[in-house]
């Protein structure tokens, strides 16, 4: 692996651009591929994640070899989600800013297509796009990628997951035969591993780091609270950072949507992003969090994929995701750049298990924090200002209207003075935090005291999956959707992704499946209410590896 930007056989105009961003030295992913890309001619698989440098060390090599004379389009990058598109874009029009002739064009759904037709009129030696849009687009005539020489495909995984299968077969199978494909993706699940043996010729396997480049900073810790204690525990949070500058995860848009309206309501810096917002209402909102002027983001995961904005403080997870692997992308939002990162999961007594299995994919350990007082709250955010005051600097612009501040001020005394000044500002915390009890849980002991009671002598262990089975409560199933039981769970080795396959097989798409409860034996799949009776008619009955499936609607 080279580490000096110098090494990597990159030209001066390339060099240049690279040092005006701030790039030092080049990250594992660059130092790895860009020597492989600019001096062979093999496919190549890399397994790396966003925040890994991965755009550069594909975008470099790719703005090397580009024909600047030629206008017709030379290479295409798919990316799954409109705002990673947009970030591409951008990147790699930051890397050519000393390249005289290259144009780059980004194509993505929910803006007008004409629009995009028209930035190809005069050529796009490289398009970057999302599935459905530059399939919609080739049909109309108005791209042409008969003729690309590189073809990237950039977070497969989630590209697949996304289900863009059927767009990215007819592209890749539209694309000519002796163009080089370099594949992206965070893991390797075998829908991803398909298409590599389908459309790669013998592609290498390039694995540089699994995990974000920031995952090693971020230190993971979890709230306990009561289900109805969720919002108040997310203030506390806040409160309890006066700094803070991150994203707040939550599993729906009209989750999202109730979160950020309810921070907005008590004074938060706050906004969301999700699917029912327009383009303009989302670039709005990325650009005050990009300027600092948004401190708190609340996100559906969809939308925020690719997201990258540096110096995040804290990932909350106010919902833990249904799937354990969307944790990972999630956390690695923060921790970026050698900076330490917060990642917070707000969670309900049922949800430990879940910690533990993420525990297990991460390979990490999560801490309990308690919720912190009203008193610690208080504390916190009145040494926040008062360290503001302090540290302010003063302007000789306040001279002229001193005299009018002593005539004011001057039969105060200074204590008094102090006081007002800080309860004027601080009142708002007061006054919440007045009436504020402990949402703290307090987990109690492990005994059996009913059977203790009753004299048994001999207390029966309970197997894990008796316990979990045991202890679960099947919460309300969400508005417009009806849980679907399934007599497979955890000791089946049925994950998320598996119910989401099943369902889809029988004809769901995938905002017709809703949230994913599993406990060891049984699994409850919320599926959208007109849908759920045929769906649960399809399952029961059918086999799933070695096992007999059956399904039933619940009341
Ligand atoms: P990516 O994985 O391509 O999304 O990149 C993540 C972030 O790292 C982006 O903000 C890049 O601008 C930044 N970045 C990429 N390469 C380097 C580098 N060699 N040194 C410092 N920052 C970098």
């Amino acid at each position: 692996m080279i580490t000096d930007f110098l090494d990597l056989g990159l030209s001066n105009e390339i060099l240049n651009a690279v040092a005006e961003l701030g790039f030092e030295k080049p990250t594992p992913v660059q130092g790895t591929i860009i020597p492989q890309l600019l001096a062979e001619n093999d496919d190549i698989v890399c397994l790396a994640q966003t925040g890994t440098g991965k755009t550069a060390a594909f975008g470099l090599p790719i703005l090397e070899y580009l024909d600047q004379e030629n206008k017709e389009t030379q290479v295409l990058v798919l990316s799954p989600t409109r705002e990673l598109c947009r970030q591409i874009t951008q990147d790699l029009q930051n890397y050519a800013k000393y390249l005289k002739r290259i144009h780059i064009v980004s194509l993505y759904g929910g803006a007008a297509i004409t629009g995009q037709m028209k930035s190809l009129k005069d050529g796009a030696q490289i398009i970057v796009a999302t599935p459905g849009r530059l399939l919609d687009i080739i049909k109309r005539k108005a791209a042409d990628i008969s003729n690309i020489n590189t073809l990237v495909l950039d977070e497969a995984d989630e590209m697949l997951d996304m289900g863009f299968k059927d767009e990215l077969d007819a592209i890749l199978e539209s694309a000519p035969e002796d163009r080089r494909t370099l594949l992206f993706s965070a893991t390797l699940p075998k829908e991803v591993e398909a298409i590599a043996r389908n459309y790669m010729k013998d592609p290498k396997i390039v694995t540089v780091g699994t995990r974000n480049a920031g995952a090693e900073n971020v230190e993971h810790y979890y709230y306990m609270v009561k289900e109805e204690d969720r919002y108040a525990a997310l203030k506390r949070i806040a409160d309890y950072n006066p700094d803070i500058y991150g994203i707040i995860f939550c599993r729906t848009r009209e989750e999202t949507q109730k979160i950020a309206t309810a921070l907005q309501k008590d004074g938060y810096d706050a906004d969301a992003l999700h699917g029912d917002l327009s383009q303009a209402q989302r670039d709005n909102v990325m650009s005050r969090l990009k300027r600092r002027a948004l401190h708190l983001l609340v996100a559906t995961d969809v939308a925020a994929r690719g997201i990258d904005v540096s110096g995040l403080t804290h990932v909350i997870n106010y919902n833990l995701p249904q799937e354990i692997e969307l944790y990972t992308h999630r956390s690695g939002r923060t921790g970026r750049a050698d900076r330490k990162g917060i990642s917070i999961a707000i969670i309900n007594q049922r949800e430990k298990g879940k910690i533990k299995r993420i525990e297990q994919v991460i390979k990490k350990e999560f801490t309990r924090l308690p919720i912190p007082t009203a008193r610690e709250i208080c504390e916190k955010q009145l040494l926040h200002l008062i360290n503001g005051i302090n540290a302010a600097e003063v302007s000789t612009d306040i001279d002229e209207f001193l005299p009018l501040i002593n005539e004011q001020w001057d039969s105060i005394p200074k204590e008094e003075l102090v006081k007002k000044m800080l309860s004027y500002e601080f009142n708002r915390f007061f006054d919440y935090y007045r009436k504020a009890k402990d949402i703290n849980i307090q987990e109690k002991p492990k005994k059996d005291t009913d059977s203790r009671k009753k004299g048994e002598r001999k207390e029966r262990k309970l197997s894990r999956s008796e316990k979990d089975s045991k202890n679960f409560v099947l919460e309300e199933c969400e508005k417009g959707f009806k849980w679907v039981k399934i007599n497979l769970g955890y000791k089946h080795n049925i994950s998320p992704r598996t119910i989401v396959d099943i369902a889809r097989e029988c004809g769901a798409n995938k905002s017709d499946v809703g949230r994913i409860e599993i406990t060891n034996d049984c699994l409850y799949v919320a599926i959208k209410k007109d849908l759920a009776k045929k769906i649960a008619s399809q399952i029961d009955g059918g086999t799933l590896r070695k096992y007999k499936l059956t399904a039933e609607v619940l009341k």
